[in-house]
């Protein structure tokens, strides 16, 4: 059965955009720089500018967005950063290939890292704190805030899924000491292939940041501490630049969509819900069921695509078990029940119905 709903569609198809992202390529094109050209400066600006950072570097990737923020912070192998359980699998995998360890903390009903479960876990060893905006939602960011004042540990943002959602009128990304974005093809920002950025207002941190982010060099001539080479192509900042404006629209019709699920369906799924404080994104729409495996094979089997995001939790991962730390009952009961449904800018009103009526009639069926 062919996708009558995908879960998302990729392609270039506006005109318009089409003609702008082509201008900025031959932009790039006619200067040459294709490392590090005047777009990725001005990239840099804006993306702080839209988090109320003082410094943006743009990097190749969230994944090394991360992994600089942990080595720019300095951590060494007894150094424990806490993170949710429900992630991406990057976010420890930056802790750990920077030379520090992942403890794994529960999430809450919102799935983003629960402030009670982090309470317990804040030991002498604990040096960062890594929230992740899943899904879309900003974390519960005064109350982490606070622990991490009270034991004097660094807060990074993994804002990746949550470029330009808010929280009481704050942006993602505006909060910690440090925020990573990614831009890969399916965030809200996205490039045409790998990107990502790091912001802070710490200039030793950016500077630290920026020489590892080119093999540790200064000036290409003295390798101070070894790096990586993380940067982003010019190609794509300039591609971004362009697409920067459309972000809040884009926003906009995934929250409409959004709205409507909430109607349609809160009776039998649960479903994401927000405060009055909170605008999120919606990089996913996630609702959770004890029946997620049959839904998703009914809905697969009507042409509607969702997906299961991340299967596993990060302590579960072949890499972490037997040698994580932490504890996350929460998180475990959640993830075998959660199930994304379609939910991006590109769906008309009538796709959006007819996931509803899939749902819907899974649930009438008896099941
Ligand atoms: C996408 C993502 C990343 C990694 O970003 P890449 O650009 O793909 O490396 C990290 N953390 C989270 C939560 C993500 O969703």
């Amino acid at each position: 059965m062919t996708n009558k709903v995908p879960f998302l569609d990729l392609r270039i198809d506006d005109d318009k955009e089409r003609e702008q992202l082509l201008d900025a390529v031959e932009g790039v094109f006619d200067h040459g720089q294709f490392i590090l050209g005047p777009e990725v400066a001005e990239l840099e600006e804006m993306i702080a500018d839209a988090c109320n950072k003082q410094h943006g570097l743009g990097v190749g990737s969230g994944t090394t967005a991360l992994y600089l923020a942990i080595r720019a912070v300095g951590l060494g192998p007894q150094d424990e950063v806490i993170v949710p359980a429900l992630s991406w699998i990057a976010t420890a995998n930056a802790v750990s290939l920077a030379g520090a360890q992942p403890v794994f903390a529960d999430i809450g009903d919102d799935l983003n890292l629960d402030p009670e479960s982090v309470r317990t876990l804040v030991g002498p060893d604990t040096k960062a704190l890594l929230p992740v905006h899943y899904t879309g939602k900003v974390c519960k960011m005064g109350d982490l805030q606070e622990i991490a004042e009270d034991h004097n540990l660094t807060v990074i943002e993994d804002a990746s899924q949550a470029f330009a959602a808010r929280r009481a009128g704050r942006p993602a990304g505006s909060f910690g000491d440090i925020a990573c974005f990614s831009m890969n093809p399916m965030k809200v920002l996205p490039a045409t292939g790998e990107a990502g950025m790091l912001l802070t207002d710490d200039e030793s941190l950016i500077e630290r940041a920026e020489i590892l982010r080119y093999n540790g060099m200064i000036e290409r001539e003295l390798c101070q501490e070894p790096g990586i080479n993380g940067r982003i192509d010019t190609l794509q900042a300039a591609m971004l630049l362009k697409r920067l404006p459309r972000v809040e629209a884009v926003i906009e019709r995934r929250r409409e969509i959004a709205e409507r699920y909430r109607d349609a369906l809160s009776d039998l799924v649960g479903i994401p819900r927000e405060k009055p404080s909170e605008e999120d994104a919606y990089y996913t729409f996630t609702i959770r069921t004890g029946k997620r495996d049959n839904l998703h094979k009914h809905l697969k089997a009507r042409g509607i695509e969702a997906k299961i995001r991340d299967p596993y939790l990060m302590p579960q991962q072949p890499a972490y078990k037997g040698s994580s730390k932490g504890h996350y009952p929460n998180a475990e009961q959640l993830v075998d029940r959660l199930l994304c449904l379609p939910c991006h800018e590109k769906m008309d009103p009538e796709q959006t119905e007819l996931v509803i009526h899939a749902v819907r009639s899974f649930f009438e069926e008896g099941h």
